[in-house]
């Protein structure tokens, strides 16, 4: 056989297997790509106290996705125009600075299990002294508002053992009065000489009357009259998250009712334990306290839901 054929056989055998070894290896890289999930989180430098949007690009075939963090397990759900899967959870204030796990398990459409753990760094935030006084009354009851304190906690720690269970609210949490602050989320208390608990919530400036709007989509958990918080609306924004507001002087809304972000919810007031008209609002995610100016900060994905329609709409004469 003329050896220069031999040489060209030889040749092709080896572009083949060249060939195959590289579309072997794509294949292997691309899979492997597949499986590891991009894990993004938003603020970009996690402290205690703050909340956090975990936002997953997942593999396509996962269908459902749930997070465990801080020992607390939330969904995920899905945003069609990132096509990524995000959530809301939080670090309480007391944790100490450290790397903690992020543990996410996925299923796909036939009952497969799918996980992936991320170590997240939680750095230390300082927060300032803050002295308070107040009345005497309500740094420790009289008698004769024991039984109402002690009704008010049973019905407080019911209502946080009810809350919906998918995701209510949508697109970004805004500040439900538009002036400035007068107290930060934190702050360790001294009141009346005496070193209580931290802050946990923002104080906003707001003379009697001022009207106080629904930070996002919810339902009104709660809307009465409490002995600490004063006149007090709490809005359910589903997956263990709630926004607080207190020391109302006139609740608008009732409570079962469905909210709009942005929806009036009440006038500011001084009720309750208040050291001067002020609207403090909170907010809370699975029994912590977190800050609600970073809340305010985060910017989740997907665009805002379209409001509802008003009645009377050509479509609704029909
Ligand atoms: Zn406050």
């Amino acid at each position: 056989m003329d050896e220069n054929l031999i040489f060209r056989l030889r040749l092709r055998r080896l572009c083949g297997w060249l060939l195959f070894l590289l579309v072997a290896s794509s294949e292997w890289l691309f899979a492997a790509s597949d499986r590891a999930w991009s894990v993004q989180y938003e603020p970009k430098a996690l402290v205690n106290g703050s909340p956090v949007l975990f936002r997953v690009e997942a593999s396509a075939a996962v269908t459902s996705l749930q997070g465990t963090w801080a020992e607390r397990t939330f969904d995920f759900r899905f945003g069609p125009s990132c096509k990524c899967w995000f959530a809301i959870a939080g670090v309480d204030l007391a944790t100490k600075p450290g790397k903690y796990t992020l543990e996410l398990k996925g299923s796909t459409k036939d009952n497969a299990a799918l996980s992936q753990n991320d170590e997240i760094l939680v750095r230390e935030k300082q927060y300032p002294l803050s002295t308070v006084t107040i009345p005497p009354a309500y740094v420790q009851p009289p008698p004769e508002v024991q039984a109402r304190v002690e009704e008010e906690q049973a019905l407080k720690k019911k209502l946080f053992g009810e809350l919906a269970p998918e995701a209510l609210w949508a697109g970004r949490f805004q500040a439900p009065v538009a002036t400035g602050v007068s107290g930060g989320f934190g702050a360790v208390r001294v009141v009346n000489g005496v070193k209580g608990n931290p802050h946990q919530g923002t104080d906003y400036h707001a003379k009697v009357g001022t009207t106080v709007r629904a930070s996002n989509y919810g339902k009104v958990l709660l809307a009465r009259n409490l002995y600490f918080e004063g006149n007090c609306v709490m809005i359910d924004h589903g997956q263990g998250l709630v926004t607080i507001y207190m020391h109302l002087s006139k609740i608008k809304v009732q409570e079962g009712q469905a909210v709009a972000k942005g929806q009036l919810l009440g006038m500011s007031g001084n009720t309750g334990r208040s050291t001067g008209p002020h609207l403090h609002f909170a907010v809370r995610w699975q029994g912590s306290y977190l800050d609600p100016r970073t809340l305010l900060t985060i910017i989740p994905p997907g665009r805002e839901p379209s409001p509802p329609k008003k009645a009377g709409t050509k479509a609704a004469k029909k």
